[in-house]
């Protein structure tokens, strides 16, 4: 029977890097009957809203959506469409694996580090107003014992399940003594409960420089919202950059994947940008599926078709400016080709 999927393909980017992933998840032979949805910018004019309610039906009714990036205007206009999803479906864990790749020219090799970071609360609460217009403005960041207790559980889960047997917790409890104090001491709790499985805590800051210098040190980072933000776009850049970092995120039965990148609008309607990190988000929604065995022939022909390193995108070769670089859906052709 074939999987009802919510389909989002987003702005900028988005459609192309979607278009991509649908022809591979089609050439697995698992079939869909996507129920494609328009949000951002572009539906404002018929719907008032970039994130119309039928959008939000349509994950709820179909349990698993795959949606491309939307641009946020900075500073100004409406507020981000993607924190909205999240916290609309409560999807409270985003799961971003990052997993070297052979063939991929980086600092490490065999960097293999999976970021859960909360989702719902912290500074993406978004409750924030001027207190005096231009002069100085607060924003309030709120962290609660059921928001940090369950995502928690879901990285201890994760890494049970995943045979991984560190989960770390990143924290700035030294400063943030309330928020972060509460964050740690419940982690510390939860922890309690996974004898089978050793934890330890970094301070933010430290645990950037160690990422850096030795990211072979750890396997599962639990964080905090803008912490897991901020740090799992530095655990992409060890394996290879944006364009190869998947996403996931998952609530009590519903559940969304998305590359961790953005709409990278300078490069919309190119057919320029790498569509791997929608394909692996691709994969990691074949595996929620329970289609393993298409998960892991999409994987694999990713991983065949970098390694040879000839349909890759530019950001994919040691020099970026490689006139050989193909575009976005070469590389997805070749990726269905090595899919046999
Ligand atoms: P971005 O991730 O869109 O792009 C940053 C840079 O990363 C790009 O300039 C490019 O060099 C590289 N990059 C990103 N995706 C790539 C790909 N597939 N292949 C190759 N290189 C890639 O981040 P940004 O420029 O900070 O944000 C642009 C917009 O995207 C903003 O409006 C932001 O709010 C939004 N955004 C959306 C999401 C989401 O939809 N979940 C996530 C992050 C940012």
């Amino acid at each position: 029977m074939a999987h009802r999927v919510t389909l989002i393909p987003g702005d900028g980017i988005g459609p192309e890097v979607v278009a991509a992933t649908r022809r591979v998840l089609e050439a697995s032979g698992v079939e869909f009957d996507w129920d494609v949805q328009e949000a951002g910018a572009d539906v404002m004019d018929k719907y008032g809203t970039p994130l119309p309610d039928v959008v939000l039906d349509s994950i709820r009714a179909n349990k698993v959506a795959l949606k491309g990036p939307i641009t946020t205007p900075v500073g100004t206009g409406f507020r981000s469409v993607n924190v909205a999803i999240r916290k609309a479906l409560d999807l409270y864990a985003n799961l971003r694996p990052a997993r070297a790749i052979t063939g991929i020219p980086i600092c490490h090799e065999n960097v293999d580090v999976v970021v859960v970071r909360e989702n719902t609360e912290g500074l993406y609460a978004g409750i924030e107003h001027d207190v005096i217009p231009d002069v100085a403005a607060e924003s309030i960041r709120i962290i609660t014992r059921h928001a940090t207790e369950r995502v928690v559980r879901f990285a201890f889960e994760y890494a049970r399940a995943n045979d991984r047997g560190l989960v770390t917790a990143v924290h700035k409890a030294n400063i943030l003594k309330a928020t972060d104090g509460l964050f740690l001491k419940v982690a510390r709790e939860v922890a309690e409960g996974y004898p089978d499985i050793e934890f330890n805590d970094r301070i933010v800051d430290n645990m950037s420089m160690q990422l850096v210098q030795r990211p072979h040190e750890y396997e599962v980072l639990v964080c905090p919202n803008l912490f897991g933000d901020v740090i799992s776009d530095l655990c992409s850049g060890l394996v290879g950059g944006l364009g190869v970092a998947p996403g996931a995120n998952y609530g009590d039965g519903l559940a969304v994947f998305e590359p961790v990148h953005g709409s990278a609008p300078k490069y919309a309607g190119q057919n320029k940008t790498n569509p791997t990190a929608t394909i692996l988000s691709g994969a990691l929604m074949l595996r929620h599926l329970g289609e393993k065995q298409a998960a892991e022939q999409v994987e694999g022909a990713v991983r065949a078709v970098i390694a040879a390193g000839k349909w890759v995108t530019y950001d994919l070769k040691a020099d970026r400016t490689d006139p050989s670089a193909v575009g976005t859906q070469e590389m997805a052709e070749a990726i269905v080709e090595a899919m046999g």
